[in-house]
């Protein structure tokens, strides 16, 4: 038995500022076959991973094809996209005969020319390994989940946990489900539910957490193989964005389609309902400051990077220092310049320093301010559940009385080493302020006293009626406050 892996993924923001060109891919994964480190799964790898650690006892042979992929940005640069692509599927070609394909993607990857990313990787494939090719796809649940990925891939598993803290375990059921088809011990058949709704599905609080939970359960019972929740991934002008169900059931459409529509019916039941509300910059603040015990993490998920937004808004910060608020760490605002100079200036020295502010208009104004060089280190990174993400190069300054986290590979809050890499422990301080919508849960989540989610002016409106729509299929909510569910689209 042969099986072929590759990854080619990002989740890109259609209204960033920020292109994507391979030179991001490069920073990021960027692995030819058998160069993939062999200590833990990169964004979206983890196929691979599972692939390597499984082919011998369960006596496959696993062909590594190349791994791309890189942060959250703007739309990624066309040619770029068809030379990885045309890459993985020239090794694709390669290796026939192949039995089974493991796809490590994202699910919300756009490129010029290229609404449909995945669904274009997916449709190809499928043409170069004929029909009874076993086609597995792992993919985020932040992704946009098109007709013509599945139809053409046998078996979509999508994460179910936001934070993202089991994408193995989903990668391990990618391979089980292939492997279970292969050997004729099932027959997958999907049925995929159209909810009309755009919306945040964080799963570490109620409802959704219950939801997961009932889900998990129901797999591997009564013919149900596989459930997937795509929340959508709002920040994309697509056709096919949106809330849809999928459910994977062994032989038997029908039971496929009423578990489908049984769970859809409830998530839109759930419409307003999933997301903590965020409150303004100063009434966030202060509450936090109110607060009788440390730390109190705040969250800023209009500028979080994770979902394509600069990392550079101020305004927090800006009220932070304005309001000589003591005991207080922020990260990270992406600004390679301004750790360029903090490490020219060096470990301890007090200078006058620009930073933050500058990508776009959403970035708000630079912070113009004497800091004292706290922190420097040299091509840092954060844990990610199980996986290890880039900061680059960092460094900390202290202004007033916040310990500031300036990163030069641009990502979102994910570990506690953002700030302990620079000799800041947040566990200590009693404001933290992250940039992350929810994925800042797994580390912070466990140290929090307490959390507060602020509405910045950064680019990612927690108020999906405020994104400039122009593709998206209407009516869907809340941009149309009465849109019905479509019901089964497969
Ligand atoms: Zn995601």
């Amino acid at each position: 038995m042969r099986l072929f892996t590759a990854t080619l993924a990002t989740e890109t923001n259609t209204f960033s500022p920020i292109p994507t060109s391979i030179e991001n891919y490069r920073e990021g994964v960027f692995y030819r076959p058998g160069e993939h480190p062999t200590d833990a799964p990169r964004m979206c790898t983890a196929p691979l991973m599972v692939g390597r650690a499984r082919a011998a006892k369960e006596g496959f042979e696993l062909i590594e094809g190349s791994c791309f992929a890189c942060s959250p940005s703007g739309t990624t640069n066309r040619a770029d996209y068809e030379t990885m692509r045309d890459e993985i599927l020239d090794q694709l070609r390669k290796a026939l005969p192949v039995d089974g394909l493991l796809l490590g993607l994202h699910g919300a990857m756009v490129a010029h020319g290229y609404d449909d990313v995945e669904g274009d990787i997916i449709e190809r494939a499928r043409a170069i390994v004929g029909a009874k090719c076993v086609i597995g796809v792992e993919l985020d649940p932040h992704c946009h989940l098109t007709g013509k990925r599945v139809s053409n891939a046998d078996i979509i598993v999508l994460y179910k946990e936001f934070p993202h803290t089991d994408v193995v375990e989903r990668a391990e059921d990618v391979l089980d489900l292939v492997l279970a088809t292969l050997r004729g011990k099932v027959k997958p058949v999907t049925s995929v539910y159209d909810c009309r709704q755009i919306q945040s599905y964080p799963t570490t609080i109620q409802p959704m957490r219950g939801l997961v939970d009932r889900i998990k359960a129901m797999e591997g019972k009564d013919g149900i193989l596989s459930v997937s929740i795509a929340h959508c991934f709002p920040y994309a002008d697509v056709a096919e964005l949106g809330t849809r169900v999928l459910v994977i059931a062994d032989g038997d459409k029908k039971k496929a389609d009423v578990l489908a529509t049984k769970l859809g019916e409830e998530l839109v039941s759930l419409r307003g309902k999933t997301a903590s509300p965020s409150l303004p910059v100063a009434a966030g603040v202060s509450e936090g400051v109110a607060f009788n015990d440390l730390p109190v993490v705040i969250a800023d998920p209009a500028d979080n990077a994770g979902g394509g937004a600069p990392s550079d808004n101020t305004d927090i910060l800006l009220h932070l220092i304005e309001h000589k608020v003591e005991n207080a760490c922020l990260g990270p605002v992406w600004d390679p310049i301004a750790v360029r100079f903090c490490f020219d200036a060096g470990l301890g020295a007090k200078f006058g320093l620009r930073f933050g502010g500058k990508v776009a208009p959403t970035s708000g104004v630079p912070v113009d301010a004497m800091v004292e060089v706290i922190g420097l280190k040299r091509d840092a990174s954060q844990s990610f559940g199980p996986t290890q993400v880039s900061v680059g190069d960092c460094a900390a300054v202290r202004v007033g009385g916040v310990d500031v986290v300036l990163i030069s590979n641009r990502t979102q809050a994910t570990g506690l080493e953002l700030f302990t890499n620079l000799g800041i422990d947040p566990a200590q301080k009693k404001i933290v302020v992250v940039k992350s919508t929810n994925h800042f849960m797994a580390a912070y989540g466990p140290i929090a006293k307490k959390v507060i989610y602020v509405e910045s002016s950064g680019p990612l409106r927690r108020d999906h009626r405020k994104v400039p729509y122009t593709k998206v299929q209407r009516p869907i909510w809340p941009l149309d406050p009465d849109a019905k569910p479509r019901g089964l689209i497969s």
